[in-house]
């Protein structure tokens, strides 16, 4: 078995040598030039593999020897047909092989459980397939606008008018003009929000946030631990791309990190759990997700507005996300780095029996099987939600 490491050394240099060797061995020019081109092909592959569990990178070991077998593969085709001496024939061969015998040779990665299904969501326990663009609501007072592959949420009733509702979440970059239009349709023409709620400050929540804030002139309340995410002052950790093993998380690397800025119009929530012009709902610090991650909850009618703590689709992978199947979900597994305190934050949730869950991704699930499917979550946790091989794993 050839070790990663070792098998990373022999890329360094398998890349350097086809794409100088060829010339310093003087090989004619319509073979140096496609040598070099394979050359920094390899480079180009080896930069983005993970050769450690632990490492950033687009690319598993598994695939990475996949494309030195379809190389080695492609050498020894071209070691049969190049228009070239014996001698460089031999050597393409060789060159094939010896890419051949690494694929075979190299250890696998470190096997990563592919996420499947958490906890079933019968199709039933779905409310209203939000129209694009437009809010769908789901309890009195209660609306949730999909944007793409994230919700945002309307608190207020139908035209409630300037100042008489709540948004929660910000959606995706280049989403402001979606969010408003479905906020004055909903409210009312030209109706501003009274507060701008954040669950927390992902990429993916607070798209719109800096354009709405100043365009609505609003202010904007999250939990104080997550302040340093929304006045600029600090990034979030690097994202996990080895957990969950779907496409969404394999991209993770790509996902902004970087914080927004809305530091001058920035709030902490109070401590005694209420939200500014909404009485009947209060806020519970949930974190796991994001430190100063918070789910909104209205005792009255039991409906929880989850953010990323519990969501109801496996967002992970990018087939899963564009059809939204529904499940109950842990949080988005690429994005979360403290699963002992978001396994906390389930349990948490799963006392509160919600009758209505909204979520940051997901189609939002209402009913009498929601609360035991959130309680399934919250007990078999560490078997569904946490992903082995993930960097922030307890146990890798
Ligand atoms: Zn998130
Ligand atoms: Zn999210």
């Amino acid at each position: 078995m050839i070790p990663r490491t070792l098998h990373a050394v022999l890329d360094g240099v398998s890349a350097g040598a086809l794409m100088f060797a060829p010339r310093l061995l003087g090989w004619p020019r319509h073979l140096t030039e496609p040598m070099f081109l394979a050359g920094a092909g390899v480079a180009a592959y080896s930069l983005v593999t993970r050769y450690r569990d632990d490492a950033a990178g687009l690319i598993g070991m598994n695939e990475h020897r996949a494309l030195d077998a379809a190389q080695g593969a492609a050498f020894c085709v071209a070691a049969t047909r190049a228009d070239a001496s014996p001698g460089v024939r031999r050597t393409l061969a060789a060159y094939g092989l010896f890419s051949l015998a690494a694929a075979a040779l190299t250890q696998g990665e470190h096997p990563v459980r592919r996420m499947g299904r958490q906890v079933r969501l019968p199709a039933d326990a779905l409310v209203a397939a939000g129209q694009m663009g437009v809010a769908a609501e789901v309890a009195p007072g209660l609306a949730y606008l999909r944007l793409g592959i994230v919700n945002a949420v309307f608190i207020g009733p139908r035209g409630a008018g300037d100042r008489g509702w709540i948004l929660v979440d910000a959606g995706l970059p280049g989403t402001a003009h979606v969010i408003e239009a479905a906020a004055a349709r909903r409210f009312g023409a030209a109706a501003r929000p009274r507060a701008i709620v954040m669950t927390h400050g992902h990429f993916d929540h607070v798209g719109a946030l800096e354009t709405l804030a100043n365009r609505w002139d609003v202010p904007v309340y999250a939990h104080p631990e997550e302040r340093p995410y929304l006045d600029g002052s600090r990034s979030y950790p690097p994202a996990a791309p080895e957990a969950g093993g779907g496409l969404m998380a394999r991209l993770a690397p790509l996902y902004p990190r970087r914080p927004v800025n809305v530091g001058p119009r920035l709030h902490d929530l109070s401590s005694d759990g209420s939200i500014p012009g909404v009485e009947s709902w209060c806020w519970l610090h949930t974190p796991g997700h994001a430190p100063g991650h918070i789910s909104l909850w209205r005792e009255s009618d039991g409906a929880l507005i989850s953010g990323d703590a519990v969501i109801t689709t496996r967002q992970e992978g990018a087939y899963a996300v564009a059809l939204q199947k529904p499940e109950m979900h842990g949080p988005p597994a690429y994005f979360t780095p403290d699963w002992a305190a978001a396994r906390a934050s389930v349990r948490r949730l799963a006392t509160l029996n919600p009758k209505l869950v909204v979520a940051g991704h997901g189609r939002p699930a209402a009913g009498p099987k929601v609360a035991p499917a959130l309680a399934l979550l919250a007990e078999d946790f560490d078997e569904v939600a946490v992903p082995c091989g993930s960097r922030y794993a307890p146990t890798a």
